[in-house]
């Protein structure tokens, strides 16, 4: 399987390919943005990738340009408002569960240190003197 390099496409040619790939949603141009629902980020049609499976003649597949995210135009939208809110709300909460993970983490060494000068108390101070 060979990625055919954007040399070897002029911009018509490949947004030629994309309408014939995509047929769930047309393109118009190659600057059009698309949500993949794979690996959740925001391509272009100039950045999507152009493979052949066997050689020159093989059969064309067009496929999401992150790495290791092999996505195909079925797993593509449109960036509408509610997909973008929905993107920033997850981002959103990524930040949050991170913060939230830190100040827990912090809050245990806190406890931590706090138990244990419970326990030098203890011995240092008999429970009934
Ligand atoms: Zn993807």
């Amino acid at each position: 399987m060979a990625q055919v390099s954007s040399g070897q496409l002029s911009d018509e040619e490949k947004l030629h390919i994309l309408q014939r790939h995509d047929q769930f949603r047309p393109w118009c141009s190659l600057d059009e943005k698309r949500y993949c629902l794979v690996c959740g980020e925001i391509i272009t049609g100039r950045e999507i990738r152009v493979m052949r499976d066997k050689g020159e003649n093989g059969p064309q597949r067009v496929t999401c340009p992150t790495e290791d995210c092999n996505s195909t135009p079925m797993e593509w939208v449109w960036p509408t408002d509610d997909v973008l809110i929905k993107i920033a709300m997850v981002e959103l909460e990524c930040h949050h569960r991170r913060l939230i993970a830190r100040a827990a983490s912090a809050m245990r060494s806190l406890s931590k240190k706090k138990a244990r000068n419970a326990i030098d108390r203890t011995r240092s101070e008999p429970p009934f003197g």
